[in-house]
This record gives structure tokens, C-alpha cells and sequence, in this order.
């Protein structure tokens, strides 16, 4: 928290109806070249117009996010892309009509609009149509693009409430700044990203549409399970680094059920190390909703997290995704001495 009164500014929006005067006012300061969080159905975003270029820089400033990590752009509708997108693809349109507004995001060639600093000089950009009402609302009152990753510390767990943003930001935010309260944010992970740019739609990350319905619209697509590298020095496909969403306190995946969750807490207990289970529920929307929050009200209440996997389907490959970069890759699927002998070193190291 940051020790100066007022600071940041936070400003609680109706996420049904927000009030569109306060809306104007935000795109006034977006104007002035500050930066806006707000709520999305993912997850909250750290807006910035994308003509400020000044104000898409402190967007990498304050999250600590390699320039090399290009960002999102969000626009009102698909008819907002002029300038934004080169050629427009049959399959964005078919997308588009299925998803849009929604929680897919799409690769394309990039605009003239479109500066190096968005893109991390790449010749494509992301593009996507926020549903949340105050998300659309305050682009389409805003009137251009807006450039908006999610308003945490890179590499740290996204937020979900704005209490979460002030958290993960206050010190790192100027006068000015915003962050809107529009409640928790339904979906709880991020947006699927399908890249249209190559002879065959590939699916970069798992997110809120699930690769069964892209399916329905596309057809035949690439949809790897995990796209990673193991080496977070190198530069990998964006968002595709191994250590990410990640809280303190090492988080292990296990690749079985809860029964082998409650085995492992308990032959780790007899050993004097604190685990906790994460207990998700098993349905994976429902498992998607509270991910992050568990895994932040989690984070420093025992020396190691477990967590099982959720069955991988729909938004369960993304809830799936996001722990298994959480806990850095470390997958277990058995309860053996020789696991719990890795998990004791893991959580004394
Ligand atoms: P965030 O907004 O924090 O969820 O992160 C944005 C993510 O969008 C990146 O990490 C990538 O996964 C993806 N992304 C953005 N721009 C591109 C691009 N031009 N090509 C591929 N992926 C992109
Ligand atoms: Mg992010």
C-alpha cells in the first residue's frame, strides 16, 4: 500500500451502468495521457490511448514489463480497427460474429496506428473487444484504442478486483492515474489469443473461449497445451514465458486428483512443512472465476501451495495453463517418498 492519503485514485463504477459522465471524465484523463485500470470480464486492465506514447511507455514502467512483451489493443468494435489492423481476414469476421464482444483476442498484421512500443516491434498486433460494460463503455468514450495489459507487476498474479490493482500498483502510479472499482471480474483468466497471421489459426494462449468453440467457427486450428520455454532469458512467443502468474510462495501442480492433493499435504505435515491445498472447485468456469484470488489469499499462509489440475476442457485448459506457469513448470503425479522428498527441499530452499 502506498503511505500518501488518496493515493491512487480510485473510483467505484456501477459495473451494469456505469455512469457515463464518469466515463467521459476517465477518457479525459486517458486524454491527458494518464493511465486508467479498470475492469474487464477477464481480468483488470492498465489502460493507455494508444497515440500517448509517453503513457504507453509508463504502462511497461509501472508493471515492470520487458518492452520485448507486446501489449493488447482493445477497441469498441470490429468496425474500430481501421488503422489498427492491416487486411482484414475472412476468419476475423467469422470470429468476430461468434466472440465479439468477448474474451478472444486476435493476432493480425499490424496499422499505421500501431507504434513499436505496442507491438515490441513486431509486424503483427493483438486486438480485442472488451464485453464488460465499463470497459466498452470507457473505449468508446474514449474514441481510439486503448493499449491494456493486465494491471499487475510483471510476472505476478493478474487482479481481479481493484483492491488487487491497488495492491500490485499504488507506489508505481502518478497523480492522476485511476483505478476504477467495478467489482470482481466474472471470467477470472485471461482472453484466449488465436493468431490469424500464419496458413493456419493458431492458438498462442488458452483463455475464455475454449478451443471447442473456436473450433465450431474455424475449423481446423493448431491449439498446443503449453507453449513455453524453459529459459525465461529467451524470448519466446509473447506471454509464453514459463514463470508467470506466479505467487511467493512456490506453488506445485499435481497432475492427479484432490485424494492425492490431501495425501501429499498430509506426508508433508508429518514432515514439519506447512502445505495448503488450493481447493479449487472442480468445475472449471468455477474454477476460472476464483483462481487468482485463491492463489493471492493463499500466497504466504504455508510454505508450499498444492493445487490439482481441473479437467481440461472449456476454460479448463486456461485454468490449467495459468497454474502450471504459476508453480514454474513443477508437475507431480504421484505421492511417493521420492516426491515428497523434492517437495521437503522445494519448500526449505
Ligand atoms: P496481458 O495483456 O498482460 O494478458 O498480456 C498480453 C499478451 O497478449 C501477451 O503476453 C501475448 O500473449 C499476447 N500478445 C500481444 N500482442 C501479441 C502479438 N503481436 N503476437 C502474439 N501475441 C501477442
Ligand atoms: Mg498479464
Amino acid at each position: 500500500m502506498d503511505p500518501r492519503p488518496g493515493h491512487p485514485e480510485v473510483l467505484a463504477l456501477d459495473p451494469v451502468r456505469p455512469d457515463p459522465e464518469q466515463l467521459a471524465a476517465l477518457a479525459d484523463r486517458m486524454a491527458a495521457g494518464s493511465l486508467v485500470a479498470f475492469p474487464t470480464e477477464t481480468v483488470y486492465g492498465l489502460g493507455a490511448r494508444i497515440d500517448r506514447p509517453a503513457a504507453l511507455d509508463r504502462i511497461f514502467a509501472v508493471k515492470g514489463r520487458p518492452a520485448t512483451d507486446p501489449l493488447i489493443v482493445h477497441v469498441a468494435s470490429i468496425d474500430a480497427l481501421d488503422g489498427i489492423v492491416g487486411r482484414v481476414p475472412d476468419r476475423l469476421t467469422a470470429l468476430a460474429r461468434a466472440f465479439w464482444p468477448g474474451p478472444l483476442t486476435v493476432v493480425l498484421d499490424r496499422g499505421p496506428l500501431i507504434r513499436d512500443s505496442i507491438t515490441a516491434g513486431g509486424a503483427t498486433v493483438a486486438v480485442r473487444v472488451p464485453a464488460h460494460p465499463v470497459a466498452a463503455g470507457l473505449i468508446r468514450a474514449v474514441g481510439t484504442g486503448v493499449a491494456a495489459p493486465s494491471a499487475n507487476r510483471f510476472g505476478r498474479i493478474s487482479p481481479t478486483r481493484a483492491a488487487d490493482v491497488v495492491d500490485e500498483l499504488a507506489d508505481r502510479l502518478a497523480p492522476g492515474d485511476v483505478v476504477v472499482d467495478g467489482g470482481p471480474t466474472p471470467l477470472g483468466i485471461e482472453s484466449t489469443v488465436v493468431d490469424l497471421t500464419g496458413p493456419r489459426p493458431t492458438v498462442l494462449r488458452h483463455g475464455g473461449v475454449s478451443v471447442e468453440d473456436l473450433v465450431e467457427v474455424l475449423g481446423a486450428l493448431d491449439a498446443p497445451e503449453r507453449r513455453t520455454v524453459d529459459d525465461d532469458s529467451a524470448s519466446p512467443a509473447p506471454g509464453g514465458l514459463l514463470r508467470h502468474y506466479a505467487p511467493a510462495t512456490p506453488l506445485v501442480l499435481v497432475d492427479g486428483d484432490r485424494q492425492r492433493v490431501e495425501e501429499l499435504a498430509v506426508a508433508l505435515a508429518e514432515r514439519s512443512v506447512p502445505a495448503r491445498s488450493l481447493d479449487l472447485p472442480a468445475d472449471p468456469a468455477a474454477a476460472a472465476a476464483v483462481l487468482y484470488r485463491t492463489l493471492r489469499e493463499a500466497d504466504g499462509t504455508a510454505s508450499v501451495l498444492l493445487a490439482a489440475v481441473v479437467a481440461p476442457e472449456g476454460v479448463g485448459r486456461g485454468v490449467n495453463d495459468r497454474l502450471f506457469r504459476a508453480a514454474h513448470g513443477r508437475v507431480v503425479t504421484d505421492s511417493s517418498p521420492g516426491t515428497v522428498d523434492r517437495l521437503v527441499a522445494l519448500a526449505r530452499a
